[in-house]
């Protein structure tokens, strides 16, 4: 049974406390994420950025990979 939340988009969420602006994410998502005039990532669109089914592997390894533990998908 599919359920709202399910139908919901997975989020990419940015713990900017933690980011130091490297850049992997930027790379991996970039037709999510832009690099902004410092270096950090921004999303294309405003707030946590949506990810899309063909995106999702891509979003995974990011927040796998993020050297400060920085990324996370959330519904
Ligand atoms: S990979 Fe992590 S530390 Fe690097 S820019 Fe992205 S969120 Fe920031």
């Amino acid at each position: 049974m599919t359920t709202e939340r399910d139908r919901q988009p997975w989020r990419l969420h940015i713990d900017w406390t933690r980011c130091e602006g490297r850049g992997l994410c930027i790379e991996l998502l970039a037709g999510t994420l832009a690099r902004d005039d410092w270096g950090f990532p921004r999303a294309r669109d405003h707030g946590d950025p949506a990810i899309g089914r063909y995106q999702l592997a891509a979003a995974r390894d990011a927040v796998a990979l993020c050297p400060r533990l920085a990324l996370t998908l959330r519904k």
